[in-house]
């Protein structure tokens, strides 16, 4: 495969822009693929190169790189209309009425234009709503580029993870393990009454795909009852594409206070929001007093794209056809281990997957009754106590064997994952069997 171009405009790409790129993630080594076009479950890069595309943009192409007609058509429209306006249109009503209607927690919604900006939206409402200031974050979840949650270490000695941050913001984020009950009651023993929130992904999706054990958000839930605390669902990467259009919410039976979207819900442009109970959403400006603002919020184009989008969504067949590829990738990859790499974990839910290179596991003789298409959190799986719970315990795994070898031979055989091991695989409506059939075969090769 010839990567002549794409090495070419990385560059001059790294003469211009930190990196060569405008997102830290997409500087895959040794220098991305420059992308041309997208085409159904494919992309095409500079060179010509065709690959099967498992990165869909990092999640929110639930349609792959050709949207239905429909969506064509509402882009369309709502960009020759005029782009923006800086003023109220009907379709931002309409799309925050689905979002109210579908998905269990949401009364309310408030439009911004990341994820990142609405992670620290729903930080500033939980902290103004509550009148405290600290937050609970998981170790190893991922909330966007912002202050608040770029922080390590544990409750008693937080840390910012990033240069930028000062230590005195850092206090006040008190970050513990995903999957330990018994770590959040300690945290909510010592600081109860100044825990203004609980920010945590349902599932760990940006630290190789870790659900939660049984019990785990029952007991988040549970402790934030009792301190008054919030309990936020950071869904922008498994809202409205783990459990369908009731988001992880609706699959786990779990109702956080407020829940921040991204990704999926702007149809492919930028997006986020922040929903909850209208008790909690109305201290927003200018119903409450926590300021919040943006030129391009509820972006028309933006919201006619993921309206549409979403109804699509509700009136066809998409979570059962990428759901189903999922678990035929999970379960495919599953029996490739088992036979070449025992020790790895093949992990996700619905239209998420990803192996993760742990270093030990049981004798393959022992993997009998294994989950089949992908790590459960079964107490009765052989391999419960070797797959990973936390963050850490995904971190410890094979990283630069994935990153380095793996990646780059499944590359260079036309099938393109995320960068790292960290970030999930995201099926979409427009892969096929053979899609599957093909990555399974590189698969075979490759680990
Ligand atoms: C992607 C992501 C974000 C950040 O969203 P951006 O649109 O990249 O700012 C926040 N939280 C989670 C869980 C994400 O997956």
């Amino acid at each position: 495969m010839n990567h002549e171009r794409s090495r070419a405009l990385y560059d001059r790409a790294l003469s211009v822009m930190p990196g060569g790129v405008n997102s830290s993630v997409r500087a895959t080594i040794p220098y991305p693929v420059f992308i041309e076009r997208g085409e159904g479950g494919h992309v095409i890069d500079a060179d010509g190169n065709r690959y099967v595309d498992w990165v869909m943009g990092y999640g929110p192409l639930l349609y792959g790189h050709d949207v239905p007609e429909s969506v064509t058509a509402a882009i369309q429209s709502a960009a020759a209309d005029g782009p923006m306006y800086g003023a109220p249109t009907e379709v931002e009503v309409e799309h925050a009425e689905f979002l109210a209607r579908h998905v269990p927690s949401v009364e309310q919604v408030r439009f911004v234009n990341s994820g990142t900006e609405a992670t620290v939206s729903a930080v500033r409402l939980a902290r103004g709503y509550t009148g405290r200031d600290k937050v609970v974050i998981m170790q190893g979840g991922y909330h966007g580029a912002q202050e608040s949650t770029l922080v390590e270490g544990d409750a008693d000695d937080p840390s910012p993870s990033t240069a930028g941050v000062p230590e005195e913001f850092a206090k006040h984020t008190l970050p513990v393990p995903f999957n330990d009950p018994e770590a959040a009651r300690e945290v909510f023993e010592e600081h109860g009454e100044d825990i203004a929130a609980v920010l945590v992904e349902p599932i760990l999706a940006n630290m190789g795909i870790v659900m939660p054990v049984d019990g785990y958000h029952e007991t988040l839930r549970e402790l934030c009852d009792e301190h008054g605390s919030l309990l936020v669902f950071d869904e922008v990467i498994t809202g409205f594409r783990v459990g369908g259009l009731s988001c992880a919410q609706g699959k786990f039976g779990v109702t956080p206070d407020v829940t921040t979207f991204g990704k999926i819900v702007g149809g492919g442009f930028p997006v986020g929001a922040i929903g909850g109970r209208a008790e909690i959403i109305e201290s927003f400006t200018p119903s409450g007093d926590v300021f919040q603002a943006g030129t391009f919020s509820g972006h028309p184009v933006t919201m006619a794209a993921g309206k549409a989008y979403l109804e699509y969504a509700a009136e066809h067949d998409v979570y059962e056809h990428v759901n189903d590829l999922g678990r035929r990738l999970r379960k495919g990859i599953t029996e490739i281990c088992a036979d070449q790499a025992p020790s790895y974990t093949v992990v996700g839910t619905d239209s998420l997957f990803k192996t993760i290179f742990t270093r030990e596991g049981p004798a393959r003789s022992d993997l009998g009754e294994c989950c089949t298409a992908g790590c459960r959190q079964d107490p009765d799986c052989p391999r419960y106590e070797y797959c990973p719970k936390t963050g850490a315990d995904v971190a410890r795994a094979g990283t630069d064997r994935w990153e380095r070898v793996f990646r780059q031979e499944m590359k260079e055989r036309g099938i393109l994952l995320t960068g790292n091991q960290f970030e999930s695989q995201f099926v979409s409506y427009a892969h096929t069997d053979e899609d599957v059939e093909e990555t399974l075969e590189a698969y075979k090769h490759a680990l």
